[in-house]
């Protein structure tokens, strides 16, 4: 529904409908009580209110950031491994390379098979990490997005050989200059008798994508996610824009990151995985995790083991929060349970509020739905 009533409008302002028609005819339109108003007519209205008229209730919790204020040595910045998300066409192989990616260096010294999936894992690479987001990429990476979180440092973007650049493919390109995240293009599929790569940086250069070969400073490398052939090479590049753009962080504040899966397990209660974005994070720590807040109670790694703390770009699940928060919502880490407590009481509630859309908001979302 692109439409209210006069009269709806009128119910869901607490107005009576004749006064809202009396208004409209004061904004120069001549208007009955079952006239449809469109959105622009009803944000007109509403102004007129002094009401604020919101598409959405995006619950941004970003503002966290400002209790993370402490001071800082510089002396402390130390470098931390770069944060990956894959993205591109569907089919064009994401999953596989990541899976690939995963098998080929996760596994390398570590004993039995890897059941945990927490949405992210770490690989090791000439004695260097790099953290892999796995979830699902351009979902995650909107959401979050609109949320204000930036999680990704560097974005692979994965280029089937016999497909060439899609339409996915394009918004990905599009994601990634908004979020100013350097991209290294993964040509996939290149096993396949049709990989024909010429056309994929060729299509690339058509949006400002030039390979390095061609004068420009795009990392193309050549792989297949299904045989691992150039994998090594991919994985080398990413250590080599880490390096160029020397991410840091100080492990020895309190932790600051971002949700990047939460749910509610039934033995375990609110499950969140949390990406540790600076400083360090302790089984213990009071945090506040975008609306819900509690201790860490346990953490587990992306190997299912059990750790006591998580440094810099590492991600871990945590349980021993009083409810679930959302993906992309921000974390911080108190010094003491009470603030926590107290910070992440009213936060609750003026979500609550804000959802409920309390008498100075109106959420045009909220509105037809009733209809
Ligand atoms: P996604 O939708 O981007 O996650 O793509 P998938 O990883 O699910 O791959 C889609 C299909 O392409 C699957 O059937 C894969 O086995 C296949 N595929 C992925 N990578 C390669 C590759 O390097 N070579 C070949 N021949 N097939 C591949
Ligand atoms: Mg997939």
């Amino acid at each position: 529904v692109e439409s209210l009533t006069v009269a709806e409008l009128a119910k869901k302002l607490h107005r009576e409908p004749s006064e809202l028609v009396k208004k409209l005819f004061m904004l120069g339109t001549m208007a009955t009580v079952n006239q449809e108003l469109d959105k622009d007519g009803i944000e007109l209205i509403c102004a007129d209110y002094g009401v604020e008229v919101e598409e959405e209730i995006l619950i941004d919790s970003t503002d966290l950031e400002t209790y993370f204020d402490e001071e800082q040595n510089e002396a402390d910045q130390i470098e931390r491994p770069s944060v990956v998300t894959i993205m591109g066409h569907v089919d064009h192989g994401k999953t596989t390379l990541l899976d690939s990616i995963r098998k080929t260096k996760v596994t390398e010294g570590e004993a039995g098979g890897i059941t945990q999936h927490i949405g992210a894992y770490q690989v090791e690479v000439n004695d260097k990490k790099i953290t892999f987001l796995d979830t699902p990429g351009h979902a995650a990476f909107t959401t979050m997005r609109a949320r204000g979180a930036k999680v990704t440092d560097i974005t692979i973007l994965v280029v089937a050989a016999d497909d060439g650049v899609m339409p996915q493919t394009v918004e990905a390109i599009n994601h990634a200059k908004a979020a100013e995240v350097p991209i290294i293009i993964a040509v996939n599929k290149m096993d396949k008798p049709s990989a024909n790569p010429d056309r994929v940086m060729q299509e690339l250069t058509e949006h400002g994508l030039v390979p390095e070969a061609w004068g420009g400073d795009t990392i193309f490398v050549p792989v297949s996610a299904l045989n691992g052939e150039g994998i090594d090479n991919l994985l080398e590049m990413i250590l080599l824009v880490g390096e160029v753009e020397e991410y840091k962080a100080n492990p020895k504040r309190r932790a600051l990151g971002t949700v990047i899966e939460a749910e509610l397990d039934k033995g375990r209660g609110s499950v969140a995985t949390l990406l540790v974005q600076d400083g360090t994070l302790n089984v213990g720590d009071p945090i506040v995790v975008g609306y819900t807040f509690g201790r860490v109670r346990a953490m587990v790694n992306d190997l299912g083991r059990r750790v006591k703390s998580a440094g810099p770009s590492t991600p871990v699940e945590i349980t021993g929060l009083n409810d679930v928060p959302q993906a992309g919502d921000r974390f911080v880490v108190f010094e003491d349970e009470k603030t926590a407590r107290s910070i992440g009481e009213t936060r609750a509630q003026q979500a609550l509020q804000a959802q409920r859309g309390e008498k100075t908001r109106v959420s045009l979302d909220n509105l037809f739905e009733q209809m």
